[in-house]
């Protein structure tokens, strides 16, 4: 690790929480007035009234920094909106307050030991929003010059960086072109410059690779951009994660897994050195922790090593809040002989808090699938959504919202605009609701392959 702790970072998603997302689309916050009351639909969201109610206080505290190093589990049947709360959450939170939300079983990765995936989990959740009370000069890159024939080689040499409307030229040496290859700066950018330090921080605009300059020749020149801005700023606010500090200062992977996500496992000395750093950090007034939110969907699919080592890492210094959701009911834990409430185990539901989601009403129902349908920009008749929401009401919410997309590519092929009762009817013919699923296996059981591996054609079961 560098004798510097570095802490520039971008911002990164992988696909399978997109993928979460995508179902929630419609959710744009908990729904709440400005006395943490919910509203009867608001937001995306619908009824759900003491759970949302909940989830404000919940807010709240993480909001006031409070409820850190604590468990949440969302409790219900499936398709009540649990994750639908979660993501409620984090809308309001905002983009300052980190939030990872994960599925149980992504833990059990082929590449990453549980306790590593968690680990790495736990601290994209921790946010380090880092002061930097410095002279900066801020403006446009105007002209860049690389003068590699100095050392012969790109990592030293001089940058130029001018400023137009003030007349000023900022000029650094060999510790400027290292910054310089590592912050990617190319005329045209905005950047900041960090006078006592030489550290640039890039505010915008365009990127390109470091190979890129090896490629251009040996005195290299840019001129662009005349317009410049110059001003001079006290304070430098930006937050990462601990996850993205961890990475970038981590020899092994290097700042680009941040864009691969492919980090592999950190070595745990590089986070003793880290949280030391911050730690430091921290006390000196220069950074400030914020405790984020680590969302677990589906958290009766961890193991009881798993539950032990959340159980552990919500004590740490650096805990984040952690929401768990889960649809089971008393139930056997993985990798233990014992049944508990929910699969999880006593001393981690002792220290949960219990938000439980309740089924909804026919209206709330209809509400619901009429967002969906809007979000999906598909046009339905009221017929169609009343049959919708029979449906929604005798199957499950999620099935019935499934069949927004399916109908509309029925009418679609029929050259409609809109949905139609016809075409709901055929889209449930077409697909089967786990029910009707269920059905169909006990009248054709025997076609199937059974426990014990056999296929028991025509037999009676
Ligand atoms: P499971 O236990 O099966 O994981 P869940 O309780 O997490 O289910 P969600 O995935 O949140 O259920 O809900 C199913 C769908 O219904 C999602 O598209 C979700 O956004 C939507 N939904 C659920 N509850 C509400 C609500 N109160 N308001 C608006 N949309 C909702």
């Amino acid at each position: 690790m560098s004798a510097s702790i570095t802490t520039k970072s971008t911002s990164t998603q992988d696909a399978s929480s997109l993928s979460l997302i995508a179902a929630h689309s419609h959710i744009s916050g908990l729904g709440l007035d400005d006395n943490l009351q919910p509203k009867e639909s608001y937001q995306g969201m619908v009824g759900q009234l003491q759970a949302r109610k909940a989830m404000g206080v919940i807010l709240k505290m993480i909001q006031a920094g409070k409820i850190a190093g604590r468990a949440v589990l969302l409790a219900g049947p499936p398709s009540t909106g649990k994750t639908a709360l979660a993501m409620g959450l984090s809308q309001n939170l905002g983009a300052e307050v980190p939030f990872t939300a994960i599925t149980g079983s992504e833990i059990f990765s082929l590449e990453l030991s549980k306790t590593e995936s968690l680990t790495q989990a736990f601290r994209k959740s921790i946010g380090v929003r880092i002061k930097e009370e410095t002279e900066m000069i801020e403006g446009e890159v105007v002209e860049i010059q690389i003068d590699r024939s100095i050392t012969g080689g790109h990592k030293q040499g001089k940058l130029t960086i001018k400023t137009t409307d003030m007349e000023t030229i900022y000029e650094l040496g060999n510790k400027m072109i290292e910054g310089l290859t590592k912050e990617k700066v190319l005329a045209g950018d905005v950047i900041s410059i960090d006078k006592a330090s030489g550290k640039i921080t890039k505010l915008g605009k365009s990127f390109t690779r470091a190979r890129d300059y090896d490629a251009m020749g040996p005195e290299t020149k840019f001129v662009q951009c005349p317009e410049g801005e110059l001003q001079k700023r006290k304070e430098v606010v930006h937050t990462v994660s601990l996850h993205e500090i961890d990475v970038i200062n981590s020899r092994q992977q290097g700042f680009l897994a941040l864009f691969s996500g492919d980090t592999g496992e950190i070595r745990q000395e590089v986070r003793d050195q880290i949280n030391t750093k911050v730690a430091e950090w921290k006390e000196e007034g220069k950074a400030e922790i914020v405790p984020g939110v680590l969302f677990i969907d589906e958290v009766h699919m961890l193991d009881i090593e798993c539950f032990s080592f959340i159980n552990r890492a919500l004590e740490d210094e650096f805990s984040p809040i952690v929401i768990m959701a889960t649809n089971r009911g008393i139930t056997r834990t993985r990798g233990a002989n014992y049944k508990s409430p929910h699969g999880l185990p006593m001393d981690l539901l002792d220290r949960s808090i219990i938000v439980h989601t309740t089924s909804y009403s026919g209206d709330e129902i209809r509400t619901i699938l009429s967002i969906r349908a809007n979000e999906e920009e598909v046009d339905l008749t009221g017929d169609a959504l009343a049959l919708l929401t029979k449906i929604g009401q005798e199957t499950s919410l999620r099935y019935a919202s499934n069949l927004i997309a399916v109908s509309q590519q029925i009418a679609a092929k029929k050259r409609n605009t809109s949905v139609e009762l016809q075409d709901i009817k055929r889209a449930y013919m077409l697909f089967l609701d786990s029910d009707r699923s269920v059905q169909y296996l006990e009248e054709n059981s025997s076609q199937y392959i059974d426990d014990s591996g056999n296929v028991t054609f025509g037999q009676q079961v």
